[in-house]
This record gives structure tokens, C-alpha cells and sequence, in this order.
């Protein structure tokens, strides 16, 4: 799917695309899905599970815990392949991206047990309970709190903003678990949250599209047995930042609107001679950006956690990803449109109503970029 990017895998990997290539082409012969923007936030269970059972979830997970105990590159490659097509990923794509990793690196051995499966089987979804009402750029300002008790922790607070919540099975909860101190980033705790369980409940919120793809989750003492505890309470922030590297550096970040190009280039509408050199150029920017985010995974691969170079990943991506639409828009031409019966018309419909959340979700353009203005200047 992917072909107007000009890769140079490996042997290996090339073969792996080739694999992922083929069972994308089968589901779309059977219309098992319409290529769309923004589809990984686009939920569809019965195709993750599918998507599962030919190898294409868990893949970093150990065999142990019903992963396929593969590279973080190979399921780069994969990830790579999913989004270009357009593919329903969304039922899988948190637990896939990152609750699984974070899971298996801070999670007790009976949590690994009884969820890491169900995840490998795209059986499992996840939300990610970071932002609340007032606290969204501020993160370490999180006020839902957790308080020790019965065994365990319990619950009170909201997140605002949770993707999916209202289809999750559960969510990873940023929580304070004591009072702010001076060093603002202790007190925190991350708690995984069954969202079936008594205590939490989630109202959907509608968007711009008419979708409704985020929510609110109110807890009103929900019980977190001790089990359920991401690493050692206290140690929060360190755990919400690793996790934030695999949430902002991966494809996800840039080719939530490629469906548009890719239907572009196919040739319903031609590309006019003057318009050529801007169509080329997006094409060109896709190309380095894939480059860029792939030397993210290889260098997580590697046991390193490049923080910055993933969140100047998610600035260049998602500013790429946002331009697109406007700039096929211009170059060929069309009108926008909703249910025009013109693939072209409609997916710029889509994606240009989407397009601006690009550059908030997983943190707004100002924020990174004030990040990496520090970085650059405290080396
Ligand atoms: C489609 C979508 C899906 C989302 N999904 C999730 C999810 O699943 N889980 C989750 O936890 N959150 C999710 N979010 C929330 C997202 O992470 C927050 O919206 C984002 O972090 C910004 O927080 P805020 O909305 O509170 O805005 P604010 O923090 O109030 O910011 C408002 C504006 O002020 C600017 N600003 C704030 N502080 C500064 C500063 N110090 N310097 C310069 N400018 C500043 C910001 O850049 C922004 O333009 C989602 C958001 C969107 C749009």
C-alpha cells in the first residue's frame, strides 16, 4: 500500500511487507473495509482479530504471552502498512502501540498472564487516561486521585479527552497518589482501569465529523487491587514518559492522511502539469519522514528511549499529515465533500474535518515544540 514511498528494506523486512501487503489486498477485495483517514481511530474488532490471527498484533510480545516475539522494526513495517492503507486499526492500536509494552515492562506476572494474550489475540482494547478537564499540557498537574485502600487504591476523579474509552475493555490511568510536592512529577501512579468494572463510567463526546471517537471517564471510588499497579506507586512519571516515545514517534503521526494521496495518485482526477511539483513534494516529505521514524524505532530496538527525537517525529509528522488534504485540495482542484460517491471528494471531506486535532492529540504542537527548544538549549 505504501508503494509511493520508495523503501529500501532489508531482505527481511521486505518480505514481512510483502506479507502484510497481501492480507490488506485480500480484506479489501472482500470489502472488508473502505480505505479512510484517520483510521486508527476507526474501531473494528472483528478485523483486528482477523489482523491477529494472521500475525500482525502482539508482534513484539513475547510467544510466552501469545506475542510472535518479533523486532519493534518488523512491527514498524506493519504499522506502516495498516495506516497506508487505511485499514479499521483502532480496536488494537493503543493496546498494540503502547499499554502492551508498558504492561509487560511494569505490570505483575498475573496481570501479563490474563491480559498480554488478549491483546496479542486483538481481542482487547485499550484508552489512554492522561488529559483531564484543565489538565492536558500540563500533565504533571493530573488531579484524579488514588487512595490506598482495602488492598488496593481507589479511584476518584475525571479524564477528558479518553479515545475510545466507550469501546475499551481498559484504560491506563495517570493518577496522584499523594500530595503535590515541590518536585512536581512524584506522586504519581499509573493504575490500570477495568472499564466494565462498578465505579467508572464514560460519556461519549461528539466531534467536529460528527463521530464519536473521545470521551469523558468519571471514577467515583473505583477499586484498583494492587495487581493492577504499573510499576511502584510513586514512580509514575517515568513510566507516562517512556510511553509517551512509542505514542508520538511511530507512522501514526504522519500518515493519518496518506489514504488521500494515495487516492490521488491512483487517477480518478489527473494531476495537472502546474500542480505536479507540489504533489512531488509531498511525496518527498513522506519519504524523509518515514526515514526519521523508523531511526526512532531502531534506536528503541536498541534499549534507548529518545525522547526528543521521537516528539520532533511527532512536530514534522503531524504538521505533514495536517497539510496534506489542503494541498491536494489546491493541486487538483476538488471539492471537498460527505457522501459524494467520489472516493476523492470524500476522503478530503474527512481528513480536512480531522485534520486539525493532528497537532493536539498526544500533546499540541506548542508544547513539543517548547520541549525541544529546551533540549536544544541546555545541551
Ligand atoms: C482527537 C484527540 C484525541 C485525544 N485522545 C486522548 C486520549 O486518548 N487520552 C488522553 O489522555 N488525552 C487525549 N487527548 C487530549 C490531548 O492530549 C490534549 O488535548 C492536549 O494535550 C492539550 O491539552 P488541552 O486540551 O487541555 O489544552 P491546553 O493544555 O489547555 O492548551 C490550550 C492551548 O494553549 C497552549 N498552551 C498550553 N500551555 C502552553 C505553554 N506552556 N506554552 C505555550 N502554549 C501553551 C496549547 O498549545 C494549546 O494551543 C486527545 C485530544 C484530541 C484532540
Amino acid at each position: 500500500m505504501f508503494e509511493h514511498v520508495h523503501t529500501s528494506d532489508p531482505r527481511e523486512l521486505r518480505s514481512l511487507r510483502g506479507e502484510i501487503r497481501a492480507f490488506l489486498a485480500e480484506e479489501l477485495a472482500r470489502g472488508a473495509f473502505k480505505p479512510a483517514p484517520n483510521s486508527w481511530m476507526i474501531h473494528d474488532r472483528e478485523f483486528s482479530k482477523r489482523c491477529a490471527a494472521a500475525g500482525f498484533v502482539g508482534m513484539i510480545l513475547p510467544t510466552a504471552f501469545g506475542g510472535r516475539g518479533r523486532t519493534i522494526v518488523e512491527r514498524h513495517v506493519v504499522f506502516e502498512e495498516l495506516l497506508a492503507a487505511g485499514a479499521p486499526v483502532a480496536a488494537h492500536w493503543i493496546a498494540d502501540r503502547q499499554s502492551a509494552p508498558q504492561i509487560l515492562r511494569h505490570g505483575s506476572e498475573e496481570l501479563k498472564q490474563r491480559v498480554l494474550p488478549r491483546i496479542a489475540a486483538g481481542d482487547c482494547t485499550f484508552a489512554i487516561g492522561m488529559s483531564e478537564p484543565d489538565v492536558g499540557s500540563d500533565l504533571a498537574s493530573v488531579k484524579t486521585r488514588a487512595e490506598a485502600s482495602d488492598g488496593g487504591w481507589r479511584l476518584y476523579g475525571t479524564k477528558l479527552w479518553t479515545s475510545n474509552a466507550q469501546r475499551a475493555d481498559y484504560m491506563v490511568a495517570l493518577c496522584r497518589t499523594g500530595a503535590p510536592e515541590p518536585n512536581r512529577h512524584s506522586n504519581l501512579t499509573q493504575f490500570l482501569v477495568d472499564l466494565r468494572r462498578p465505579g467508572v463510567s464514560v460519556r461519549p463526546i461528539q466531534n467536529i465529523n460528527g463521530d464519536e471517537d473521545f470521551c469523558e471517564v468519571h471514577f467515583d471510588g473505583y477499586h484498583v487491587p494492587d495487581s493492577e499497579v504499573l510499576g511502584k506507586p510513586g514512580d509514575g512519571w517515568a513510566l507516562v514518559m517512556r510511553e509517551l516515545v512509542a505514542e508520538r514517534s511511530g507512522p501514526d503521526r504522519f500518515l493519518s492522511t496518506y489514504p488521500v494521496l494515495a487516492r490521488a495518485l491512483a487517477g480518478s482526477h489527473p494531476v495537472p502539469l502546474r500542480a505536479a511539483a507540489e504533489i512531488g513534494r509531498l511525496v518527498v516529505n513522506l519519504g524523509a519522514l518515514q526515514a526519521m521514524s523508523l531511526s526512532v524505532a531502531t534506536a528503541a530496538q536498541s534499549g534507548h528511549s529518545p525522547e526528543i527525537e521521537a516528539i520532533i517525529v511527532k512536530d514534522a509528522g503531524t504538521t505533514f499529515e495536517q497539510e496534506l488534504p489542503a494541498v491536494v485540495r489546491k493541486a487538483l482542484g476538488i471539492r471537498p465533500g460527505r457522501s459524494t460517491g467520489d472516493d476523492l471528494r470524500d476522503l478530503l471531506g474527512t481528513a480536512l474535518l480531522y485534520a486539525p486535532s493532528f497537532s493536539l492529540r498526544g500533546g499540541t504542537r506548542e508544547i513539543i515544540r517548547g520541549i525541544i527548544a529546551r533540549a536544544v538549549i541546555s545541551q
